[in-house]
C-alpha cells in the first residue's frame, strides 16, 4: 500500500519557454524535500530531469521527465517539459495527467508566447493554473511592472500569492498574512484581493465576510480550490530557482492550495466515436474498475520501452491483467515502476491519481487507456489537439537493406512523439517524416543512430497540393470504341459544385429512368473518385466539391463497366475546366527565434516569400521570438538561409495553419509542371 492517499497526491506541470529554469526548479523542490542531497545544475549536466544522451547534448529538456517528492504528508508528482516549440509535443501530452499546471516564465523576460500558449490551452482543458515568475534574483528586473503585465495580458484573476521581499532573497506569503515588509505593494491590499476573488465563489461565504469584514483560512479552502478549477483565480508565485528563494513556499502552495485528484483533474473520457459518443463517469475511486492513461512512451535504454500512465480509476497492482485500447487479449502488468527521472523504483500498486509505469509491453502506445474490463465497449479520452507537423523530411536508407531495421526504429519514434507522423507517398514513392521543425527531426535521427544503428539520407520533400473548384458545371463525354471485336460504350453527363472547404466529396446518383443502368452507377464513382485521387489540372488530390451524375447513355451489348470509368473520369475533368478550377496550398504557421538584430531582415525576407508577420516576443539572451505565417513551398531553404543571416543562431519550428489558394501566375506554373501521362484510352 502506499503511505499516502488519493487526496494527498499533488500533480504538477511545469510549462513555459526553454530556459525559463523548470528544470532547475524542480531540481531545486527535490532538494529542499530531501530527495537528493547535492543540487545538481544545467551546466554540469547532472539534474534529475534531463538524463537523455541528446539532451545533455543540447543542455535542453527534450522530453518530459517524471520525479516525485513528499511533503508534509502529501505525495507531490513534478512533471517537467521542454520549453522548445520543436518539443511541444511531449509538453502538451503531460497535460491530461496533471490537475495543475505551473506556467513558468522569468523575471527578466516576461511573458511569451509558449506562456501565452499554454495559459489558453490549460484554460481550454480546464485545467488548474499557477503562474511561477522564477529568476527574481536576476538583475535589472522590474517585477512590478512584470506583474501588471501578467494581469493586462491574462486578467485581474491573476493575483500574486506571494511578494517578494528583503531585496529579493525572500518571499512574504500575502494569502495566510494580512501584514508585513515587501518590495514593492502592500501585503494587506495583496491579500484583500485575493481573499476577495476567493470569497466570490460563495454566496454565504461572502455575506460573513462583507458583515465580519473577515473569513478563516478553514473556510476559504473549498471555495479557492472551486476558483482555481473555473479559471475565476490563477494565484502567481515569486521565487528564485538558483538561490532557492521561494522554494519552501512553492511547496507549501502545492500542498496546501493546489487540488488534488478527487478536486481537480477534469479529464473528460467517452464511450463510443462520433455522433452517438457518450461520456464516461470516471471517479478516483480505488475500487472501481481500473481505468488509466497512457500519456508518454519512451525506449529507456536499460529495461526498453515504458508506457507511462496516470491512473484515474481503480487500483492497478503488479499482477494485474490490462487490455490495451480495446483489445480483447490482455497483458500482465508484471513490474509497477515509479519514476524519479531516469531511475524507477518498484511499486505494489497505484491508486487513482498516480502516475505510474510498465516496461517492457511492446504494443503500448500514446493515447491509449488501459482497462482491467472492456465489456462495455471502447473508451478513449478526450482528443488533445496537437500542433499538425510540417516541417518534412523525405528518407532513405544510407545502406541497401536497411529498410526495415528503420521501418521498426520509425514506427517505435511515432509512438513516442504526437507531433512526430510518417508519411508513405504511395504516387511518389516517398517516405516522408514530419516533425515541428528541422531540429525536431535531427534529434529523431540521431536517436535512431543511437538506439537502432540505422541511418537515413534526407531530401527536401514535395509540396502537398491540393486541387478545388470555385464555380459550378457540367461535363460530359461519351467514349465510343470500336476496334475489331466487340466494341466498348458509356456515356455519362454529370454536375459539379463547390463545398466548403473542409467538408470533403459527396457523391450523389441523379439519374433516372435507366438512362444508366444501375449496375453501371459503381462504374461512374469509380471514375469520378480516380480524378477525385490523381487530380484534374496538375496531378493534385481534388477536395471538398459535390459531383452529381444526372444523365446518360448505354448499349445494349457495348455498354461495360471500363466504359463508364473512362466515360466518367473524362466527364469530370472536362467539368472542373470550367469550374474555375483552382491550386489549393499549405500555408504554415510558423514561430521564428532570432537574435534581437536580425529582426528587420526577417521581416523583409518573410515579405518577400508572400509570408505575413504577426508579432514579436524578447526572449532571454538577446533572442526574439517571432510568429508569422507562410506558404511552405516558399521554404525550402528556410533553413539554410536563416543559418546564414543569423550566423548560425537561428531556428524555426511550423505547422500546418491552413490551405489556400495559390496566386494565378503560380498556379500557371504549377500547371506547366505537370506532364500529364497518356491518356490510357
Ligand atoms: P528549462 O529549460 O526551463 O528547464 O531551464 P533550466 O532549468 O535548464 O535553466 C536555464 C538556465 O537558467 C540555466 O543556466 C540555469 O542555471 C538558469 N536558472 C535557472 N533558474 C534560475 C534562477 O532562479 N536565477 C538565475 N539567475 N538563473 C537561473
Amino acid at each position: 500500500m502506499p503511505n499516502y492517499t488519493t487526496q494527498d497526491i499533488r500533480n504538477i506541470a511545469f510549462v513555459g519557454e526553454g530556459a525559463s529554469g523548470k528544470t532547475t526548479l524542480i531540481e531545486a523542490l527535490l532538494h529542499q524535500t530531501g530527495m537528493i542531497q547535492n543540487l545538481g545544475s544545467i551546466e554540469k549536466k547532472n539534474t534529475v530531469c534531463d538524463f537523455d544522451l541528446e539532451e545533455k547534448e543540447h543542455q535542453h529538456s527534450l522530453n518530459s521527465a517524471i520525479v516525485s517528492c513528499d511533503h508534509a504528508g502529501h505525495h507531490i508528482n513534478l512533471i517537467d517539459t521542454p520549453g522548445m516549440i520543436e518539443f511541444s509535443g511531449h509538453a502538451l501530452s503531460v497535460l491530461t495527467a496533471v490537475e495543475t499546471v505551473a506556467v513558468v516564465i522569468t523575471a527578466q523576460h516576461g511573458i511569451n508566447m509558449v506562456a501565452r500558449r499554454i495559459m489558453e490551452r490549460a484554460a481550454t482543458r480546464k485545467l488548474c493554473r499557477i503562474i511561477i515568475v522564477n529568476k527574481i534574483d536576476a538583475e535589472e528586473v522590474d517585477l512590478e511592472q512584470l506583474l501588471g503585465q501578467i494581469q493586462e495580458l491574462f486578467g485581474k484573476e491573476c493575483l500574486p500569492i506571494n511578494l517578494p521581499s528583503r531585496g529579493r532573497s525572500n518571499v512574504v506569503d500575502v494569502f495566510n498574512k494580512a501584514d508585513g515588509d515587501v518590495d514593492f505593494g502592500s501585503v494587506t491590499d495583496a491579500h484583500t484581493a485575493i481573499v476577495d476573488q476567493v470569497v466570490e465563489m460563495d454566496e454565504n461565504l461572502m455575506e460573513t465576510y462583507l458583515e465580519q469584514g473577515k473569513v478563516s483560512l478553514d473556510q476559504l479552502h473549498t471555495p479557492f480550490t472551486n476558483a482555481l478549477k473555473d479559471g475565476h483565480l490563477v494565484p502567481i508565485c515569486f521565487v528564485s530557482a538558483l538561490q532557492g528563494v521561494g522554494v519552501q513556499e512553492l511547496l507549501e502552495v502545492f500542498s496546501h492550495m493546489m487540488p488534488n485528484p478527487t478536486e481537480g483533474n477534469a479529464q473528460e473520457f467517452y464511450r463510443r466515436q462520433g455522433e452517438d459518443s457518450e461520456e464516461v463517469d470516471v471517479t478516483p475511486d480505488a475500487s472501481k474498475t481500473i481505468i488509466a492513461h497512457v500519456f508518454k512512451v519512451t525506449a529507456d535504454p536499460f529495461i526498453g520501452k515504458l508506457g507511462v500512465f496516470r491512473i484515474f480509476q481503480g487500483t492497478v497492482k503488479k499482477d494485474s491483467q490490462l487490455h490495451l485500447g480495446d483489445e480483447r487479449k490482455t497483458f500482465k502488468v508484471g513490474h509497477l515502476l515509479r519514476l524519479q527521472g531516469k531511475e524507477h523504483t518498484e511499486v505494489d500498486m497505484g491508486i487513482p491519481g498516480d502516475i505510474c509505469a510498465v516496461a517492457k509491453i511492446d504494443e503500448i502506445r500514446f493515447d491509449a487507456v488501459l482497462r482491467d474490463n472492456i465489456d462495455n465497449g471502447d473508451v478513449r479520452l478526450k482528443p488533445m489537439d496537437f500542433p499538425q507537423p510540417m516541417n518534412g523530411f523525405a528518407i532513405e536508407a544510407k545502406s541497401r537493406g536497411d529498410e526495415q531495421k528503420i521501418g521498426k526504429a520509425l514506427v517505435s519514434m511515432e509512438a513516442e512523439d504526437p507531433c512526430f507522423t510518417i508519411e508513405r507517398n504511395i504516387t511518389t514513392s516517398e517516405t516522408v517524416i514530419y516533425g515541428l521543425g528541422d531540429m525536431h527531426l535531427r534529434v529523431i535521427l540521431k536517436k535512431m543512430k543511437n538506439r537502432y544503428n540505422v541511418e537515413v539520407n534526407t531530401h527536401p520533400p514535395k509540396i502537398a497540393y491540393k486541387e478545388t473548384i470555385l464555380g459550378n458545371a457540367e461535363g460530359h463525354h461519351r467514349h465510343r470504341k470500336q476496334s475489331g471485336g466487340a466494341g466498348q460504350f458509356g456515356e455519362v453527363f454529370l454536375r459539379i459544385s463547390p463545398q466548403e472547404r473542409g467538408e470533403g466529396f459527396e457523391f450523389t446518383n441523379d439519374t433516372f429512368g435507366g438512362s444508366i443502368p444501375r449496375q453501371f452507377i459503381p462504374a461512374v464513382e469509380k471514375g469520378v473518385r480516380l480524378v477525385m485521387e490523381q487530380g484534374a489540372i496538375a496531378g493534385y488530390p481534388i477536395q471538398d466539391i459535390k459531383v452529381s451524375v444526372h444523365d446518360g447513355k448505354h448499349h445494349p451489348v457495348d455498354s461495360k463497366e471500363v466504359a463508364f470509368v473512362t466515360a466518367a473520369k473524362k466527364a469530370l475533368i472536362d467539368a472542373i475546366e470550367k469550374a474555375k478550377p483552382v491550386i489549393l496550398e499549405p500555408v504554415v504557421q510558423m514561430d521564428i527565434i532570432v537574435p534581437e538584430g536580425n529582426m528587420g531582415d526577417i521581416a523583409g525576407d518573410l515579405s518577400s516569400k508572400r509570408g505575413r508577420l504577426q508579432g514579436s516576443d524578447t526572449l532571454p539572451g538577446g533572442m526574439l521570438h517571432i510568429s508569422a505565417q507562410a506558404p511552405l513551398a516558399e521554404l525550402g531553404q528556410y533553413q539554410s538561409q536563416l543559418k546564414a543571416v543569423t550566423a548560425g543562431q537561428g531556428s524555426y519550428t511550423m505547422q500546418l495553419s491552413h490551405y489556400d489558394v495559390v496566386p494565378p501566375n503560380i498556379q500557371q506554373q504549377i500547371i506547366d509542371q505537370y506532364k500529364p501521362k497518356a491518356e490510357d484510352d
